[in-house]
């Protein structure tokens, strides 16, 4: 069963955005932010330090991506702990990581663990968590 479906409760949610993206991860978080506020946050290192820098929220930070936060965040994924990942990939720049990002992109599908890449599909998770 998608962990999604298990229950009401408070989510462990994953934030990530690459360089690039980092604008619209903290707009989508300000417009969903008392949504975000009923759950467990997590990221990787720069994207939590900025989003708790522009917005009321505590967020478990992990090392930066290109220094294996992405891997970090799967290796939570596959320990089952996590429940959702937002993560605002640049499709328009290579990155180091590729290879960290792809793992933990296929973590996500191995484990039924929803993710959104994009704000519409973020907007809509977030969405459906709320109208459980
Ligand atoms: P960052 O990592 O939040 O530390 O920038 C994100 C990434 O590049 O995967």
């Amino acid at each position: 069963m998608s962990p999604l479906k298990k229950t009401n409760a408070t989510k462990k949610i994953a934030l990530i955005a690459h360089d690039s993206m980092k604008p619209l991860i903290c707009e989508w978080a300000r417009d969903h932010l008392e949504e975000l506020k009923k759950h467990a946050l997590f990221a990787t290192g720069t994207t939590g330090a900025l989003l708790e820098k522009e917005l009321p929220l505590k967020i478990t930070k992990f090392k930066s991506g290109p220094l294996g936060g992405d891997l970090q965040i799967g290796a939570k994924i596959v320990d089952g702990d996590i429940d959702l990942v937002i993560f605002f990939w640049d499709p328009l720049s290579p990155h180091p990581h590729d290879v960290d990002v792809k793992a933990l992109l296929r973590a996500t599908v191995v484990y039924d663990v929803p993710i959104a890449c994009s704000k519409s599909s973020a907007d809509w998770l977030l969405h459906s968590l709320s109208h459980q």
